[in-house]
């Protein structure tokens, strides 16, 4: 690849770092890829509502649609570097590399420019709130995303703790379905020395964690495994005279497959109603953040291999699914497809962390590895 667009591409993924949007903001991030793209040539641009667009290379000739996804949202994490190009944006930065995953696919834009398919069409798709795992369902509920209508979809994610540029692959399920729930119990306050004038969530609230840890199997070998992690418990108010009547619980679960995750949260759900009854409170549940799991069809794994070994890059096979969720398996649940990961070095600093950069080395890598794929289909 020219050196110069590798430059150009750097210096692109650097002002994304420096001018982070969280989930569902993404409009200046979504702006500057839209004007960048629009020097590349795609037959078409399409904008979906929330920030969300795909540029489309039509070959004009018979022969199947490939779609390539991108994220582009940060989270909301204080930035820790200090390099120059630190996020600009207060407790805000990229954390996740989604900048350095937009930039690649920009980078694969540059090369359709000059090199367009030959059969059928590629798509090049960003989409926003990857985080939060609803940017996905947004586009497809977007009527425009029936333009598209892919035969297959690919992504990769970058991953630190792996050797730089290696190709982490697995056959079936590659990440987690997770989802998050929110457990509301409403008693009665009353005076602190009279707590049983009231109705104090606390036991039910004490109950339910335990039955959290009950149904956990954290082991990640087996196709069991089950995870609730308790992550946010509140009751009442430090005022002392008053016995609490209102406390909540927050989960995330999580499972090897999307049914085992459903089975696991209707699990937790009775048990929440149970309590709810035995102590006379009322109980409100709410599910969020729902993640499908992704899971990676054979022949789609196979042309991420062919394209690694024409790249002579090394390949990495997984022997169990990685415990994140990850919004892309809106799409591979739906069609054909295939997500990868990309090694960020065994130094790098983990996804989430606020010192983590993503190694602006894979750029080039990315773009190499997509272009191999779409070359066993569109040309
Ligand atoms: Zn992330
Ligand atoms: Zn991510």
């Amino acid at each position: 690849m020219m050196e110069e667009l590798i430059d150009e591409l750097i210096k692109f993924r650097r002002e994304l770092h420096a001018n982070p949007e969280i989930s569902g903001e993404e409009e200046d991030t979504s702006r500057r890829i839209s004007s960048y793209l629009k020097d590349q040539n795609p037959s078409e641009i399409i904008q979906f509502k929330r920030n969300g667009l795909a540029a489309v290379y039509d070959s004009g000739n018979e022969g199947p649609t490939v779609l390539l996804r991108a994220d582009m949202d940060a989270l909301p994490i204080e930035e820790l570097n200090d390099f120059e190009y630190r996020s600009k944006v207060e407790g805000i930065s990229h954390k996740c590399g989604h900048d350095g995953h937009s930039t690649i696919l920009l980078g694969l834009a540059s090369l359709l420019s000059v090199d367009p398919p030959q059969k059928g069409r590629v798509v090049l798709l960003f989409q926003p709130a990857e985080e939060t795992g609803e940017g996905a369902q947004w586009m497809l509920d977007d009527p425009s995303f029936s333009k598209i209508s892919p035969d297959y979809v690919f992504a990769l994610h970058n991953l630190p703790r792996f050797p730089l540029h290696s190709i982490v692959h697995r056959t079936g399920t590659f990440t987690a379905a997770v989802i998050s729930m929110v457990v509301k119990f409403r008693g009665k306050t009353a005076h602190a020395g009279q707590p049983d004038r009231g109705i104090n969530p606390a036991l039910a609230i004490a109950e339910l964690l335990i039955e959290s840890n009950r149904l956990t199997h954290n082991r990640p070998e087996d196709d069991e495994f089950r995870l609730v992690t308790p992550v946010h418990v509140s009751l009442g108010k430090p005022s002392y005279g008053t016995s609490a009547g209102l406390g909540e619980a927050h989960f995330t679960l999580r499972a090897w497959t999307t049914d085992r995750m459903k089975k696991l949260a209707s699990d937790m759900a009775k048990k929440a109603r149970e309590l709810a009854n035995k102590e006379k409170l009322d109980c409100k549940i709410s599910w969020i953040q729902e993640f499908i799991s992704n899971v990676n069809g054979p022949q789609s794994v196979e042309a991420i291999l062919n394209s690694a070994s024409k790249n002579g890059l090394q390949t990495i096979e997984v022997d169990r699914p990685f415990r994140w969720g990850e919004d892309f398996g809106r799409l591979s649940s739906k069609f054909r497809g295939a997500m990868f990961g990309l090694g960020a070095g065994e130094n790098t600093p983990d996804l989430h962390n606020p010192d983590y950069d993503f190694p602006d080395e894979l750029i080039e890598t990315g773009v190499r590895v997509f272009k191999g794929i779409i070359t066993q289909f569109n040309y």
